[in-house]
């Protein structure tokens, strides 16, 4: 086949590609080459082997039936990576079965928003990518679920193998860590086992909390810990809480995460999350209209794997419903009322007008004080926020003496509670809630 007819072919390949499985088509798709196209076989080369794999486990079939559907012919379709200078660096999962962590090509520095929620968490990334061993070790990175915890693992991965081609990296989920440290011990291979991890130059463990009550197994990574770290080796983990509330973790591998450097990552503010959907849209190759990414921001607050669900959602309904992705169509789609705009309020409207309609003070409302009468306008506070605001939990909690997103979640569930129970109660928050929106 000639190069300007694979080059045509390719195109109508990528156009059905696109319209069966919108989902994970992506931009770099337009960076795919055909190589070869031969006996009913056809090569696709991809920039990088990441998404060589990535095209290997969610787009094999829809390329298939995309390519036998524009040459009329039976074709299977290999994807690979085109690369050939680079030698293939093995980021492998030891042991060998559990096989190697596919690093996703979505997963990179470059597609990660960064904001305040999670600037150190960053940083330290890029700069153990560039220098692994020297300077944060151990990096703990703890934060909520679908935070971006495992996204800056892959970067990690990513711009490491790019900076130094050789390096070795076991990069394992904390649960492959102790299924195969058990089925060493059953096969009586524990040392085999132990060598694959005690002798990399990156060591990275996603989820560490799953060692908690693995005695056994704290043991294991106590000591392996130990022989990277006296070698100057990274370690990178991460873990739903922070080191010292990993409870039922023996004492002494606490303190030995604590070594390095422990970074959090909060739930994003209303503006990275717009940044964020915006850039996962541009992945994509999706063009959105003013106010989607806006709407998808708002709609949802904690969870950014939830964002990028929110938008596979409106593109789907579109696909489905065969219209252009509108304002209106993204509201359908996510079920969301347009409501009255109203007059942008912030955390100190909230606290100085519950301060005056509680009749406390408001250094009171942003101390650590627990009693009563100072507790339950600092909650009206969080519950009124929650709602008017834009404010995320951890900003919320950061207004009102430092308190963390489970106190602020524990108390917009009781004002809820309150509201919903009380008569007298419900009819004074509508009226503080009127103040803050209309203020006279
Ligand atoms: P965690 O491991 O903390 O549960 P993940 O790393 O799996 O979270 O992230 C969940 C999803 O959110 C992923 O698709 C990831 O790309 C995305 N994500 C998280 N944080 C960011 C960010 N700052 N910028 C872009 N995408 C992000
Ligand atoms: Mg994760």
């Amino acid at each position: 086949m000639a190069a300007h007819d694979t080059v045509e072919t390719l195109e109508k390949i990528l156009t059905r590609v696109k319209s069966i499985d919108p989902v994970n088509t992506r931009k770099w798709f337009d960076d795919l080459r055909i190589t070869a196209f031969d006996h009913g076989l056809m090569q696709i080369a991809c920039p990088d082997q990441s998404r060589a794999e990535f095209l290997q486990d969610h787009c094999s079939a829809t390329f298939t039936q995309a390519a036998q559907a524009v040459t009329g012919h039976l074709v299977s379709v290999q994807f690979l990576e085109a690369s050939d200078q680079q030698p293939p660096v093995e980021v492998t999962a030891a042991p060998a079965k559990a096989g190697r962590v596919r690093l996703h090509p979505d997963y990179t520095f470059d597609s990660f928003v960064v904001g305040p929620c999670n600037r150190l968490p960053h940083a330290s990334c890029i700069a153990i990518s560039q220098n692994p061993g020297m300077i944060y070790n151990p990096l703990f990175l703890y934060g909520n679920v679908g935070l971006g915890k495992t996204h800056l693992l892959h970067a990690v991965c990513h711009d490491a193998r790019k900076h130094s081609p050789n390096i070795s990296i076991q990069f394992l989920s904390c649960e492959e860590f102790v299924n195969g440290f058990i089925s060493a011990i059953e096969k009586g291979n524990l040392t085999e086992f132990q060598n694959q991890y005690r002798t990399v130059d990156v060591l990275i463990i996603d989820d560490v909390q799953f060692l908690r009550e693995r005695e056994q197994s704290q043991e294991e990574f106590f000591h392996t810990f130990n022989a990277l770290y006296n070698n100057r080796r990274q370690i990178i983990l991460t873990s739903d809480s922070a080191p010292q509330d990993l409870a039922a973790l023996e004492e002494r591998l606490i303190s030995r995460f604590k070594w390095g450097l422990v970074a959090r990552l909060d739930a994003p503010s209303y503006e990275t999350r717009i940044a964020i959907v915006k850039k996962k849209a541009h992945l994509r190759g999706l063009e959105l209209p003013d106010g989607v990414a806006e709407l998808v921001a708002e709609h949802i607050k904690t969870n950014i794997r939830e964002l990028e669900g929110a938008l596979t959602i409106i593109y789907a309904t579109a696909q489905t419903t065969g219209q252009p992705i509108t304002l209106e169509l993204a509201r359908q789609a996510l079920g969301v009322q347009e409501v009255a705009v109203v007059k942008n309020v912030t955390m100190s409207d909230i606290i100085r007008m519950v301060s005056e309609h509680f009749d406390v003070r408001i250094t009171d409302l942003q101390s650590k004080k627990r009693s009563q009468s100072i507790a339950l306008p600092r909650q009206v506070c969080m519950y009124l926020a929650r709602n008017l605001t834009r404010h995320s939990l951890e900003e919320i909690g950061g207004h009102l003496g430092g308190r963390d997103h489970s106190t602020v979640v524990h108390a917009c569930t009781k004002i809820e509670q309150m509201y919903k129970d009380d008569g007298d109660f419900r009819t004074r928050i509508d009226k503080l809630s009127n103040t803050v929106t209309h203020p006279v």
